[in-house]
């Protein structure tokens, strides 16, 4: 293990860079982050920030130089600043993982490898792919292949008219059309795996989106337990073909009849996973520090029934005009722990912070996370 004291490194410095941070802090190790923006969420909390572009390579070299190992809080960091990095540090993920989920065709055909199934979907990558499209892929989306997240880069299709038009809007850059499936349920599986290749699940997580936006998350997840099994055995099987360290999340579409679809995967702790930092014994972001540390994995088990509710940059205006949100009235609602990112600036659509509600039973933390939507005027779970 890594002595305490040691620094840990991430690549990243959003939120959950910020609660990886307090995390390693928990633990006694000391952080160092990088990422160009100033005035990044973590950053903030970090003993050191290194303000740089996640290629440069004074800033790789020092990164390399403080940290005993190095993660990354998300997936779009250059695959080759993490080859760059694993030359003088331990690196988790390693960057072969982190290149699989930066792609989604690679994403959608690896899921295939691993003899999963996946929405049916077409690449699209120069004009004569436009002409493979059927009425049977109807109504699809089209994503662009890379650099999407939180529904952006995503246009709806309702008619094979529309899908020329479309990938103009995305800059024809290579692209999935994707059917878009009628979804009894989302889950999530967040799974954590050392380096001495053991794992450990969290139990699944039911998402629910608004605009492509994960808005609300309840765990457990409402669903068969035979099909919350075959998701964890999904996310173990990904994970052991990758040669997986860290922590991942695969989300999943559950279909009306039954069947469990691969949607994504991501190489770090997931928006789905931080129910985990109030109602399990190690939080996800736990997880990762001890991966980073070689500590053993923590214990998953969840000690209550949670709702997770996102807090997005809208709450913050009323009619284009700025409101504080009554997160005061929200702080005295029995079980509810706030998290804010410490985000100065507001922004239609920016996860500003979460609430996370607890519940003796699953529905009275629905019954609370009820209360909480009515006084941010937010529309509760369902
Ligand atoms: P992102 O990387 O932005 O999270 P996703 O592919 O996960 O992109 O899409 C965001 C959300 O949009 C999904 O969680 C789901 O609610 C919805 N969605 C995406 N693709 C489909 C689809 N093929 N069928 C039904 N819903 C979809
Ligand atoms: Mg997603």
């Amino acid at each position: 293990m890594i002595a305490f004291g040691q620094w840990l490194g991430v690549l990243g410095g959003g939120q959950l860079g910020r609660m990886f941070c307090m995390s390693a802090h928990s633990l006694g190790y000391r952080v160092c982050v990088l990422d160009p923006d100033p005035d990044s969420p973590a950053g903030a909390v970090a003993e050191r920030h290194i303000c740089a572009g996640y290629s440069d390579p004074d800033a790789l070299a020092q990164l390399a130089a403080l940290c005993r190992a190095v993660t990354t809080e998300f997936e779009n960091v250059p695959a080759r600043s993490l080859q760059t990095l694993e030359r003088d540090c331990a690196v988790s993920p390693g960057a072969r993982a982190v290149m699989v989920a930066q792609d989604r065709r690679d994403e959608k055909r690896f899921a295939r490898d691993c003899g999963l199934e996946v929405a049916p979907y077409l690449t699209i990558e120069q004009d004569a792919d436009l002409e493979r499209a059927e009425a049977s892929m109807l109504p699809a989306v089209l994503k662009a292949a890379r650099l999407g997240y939180d529904g952006k880069s995503q246009v709806r299709i309702d008619g094979i008219d529309a899908l020329r038009a479309a990938w103009r809007s995305l800059g024809q850059a290579p692209c999935v059309l994707e059917k878009w499936l009628p979804l009894a349920c989302e889950v999530s599986v967040i799974l954590c795996r050392g380096l001495d290749r053991h794992s450990v699940v969290f139990p699944v997580a039911e998402n629910q989106h608004r605009g492509g936006i994960l808005a609300a998350t309840i765990v457990p997840a409402r669903i068969d337990p035979a099909l919350a099994q075959q998701a964890c055995a999904a996310a173990g099987a990904m994970a052991e073909r990758l040669d997986y360290t860290g922590v991942l999340c695969v989300e999943f579409f559950v279909l009306h009849d039954g069947r469990v679809l691969v949607n994504e995967l991501a190489p770090r702790p997931h928006n789905s996973g931080h129910y985990t930092i109030d109602a399990c014994t190690s939080s996800q972001f736990d997880q990762q520090a001890r991966i980073l540390a070689r500590l053993p994995l923590g214990d998953t088990h969840q000690w209550a029934p949670a709702v997770m509710l996102n807090l997005l940059g809208d709450l913050w205006f009323e009619q284009g005009r700025p409101r504080a949100p009554r997160l005061d009235v929200v702080a005295a609602i029995p079980g509810v722990r706030l998290h804010l990112y410490g985000k100065r600036e507001a922004r239609p659509a920016r996860k500003m912070g979460h609430v996370t509600i607890l519940g003796t039973t699953l529905q009275e933390a629905l019954a609370r996370a009820g209360e909480v939507a009515a006084a941010l005027g937010l529309e509760p779970p369902r």
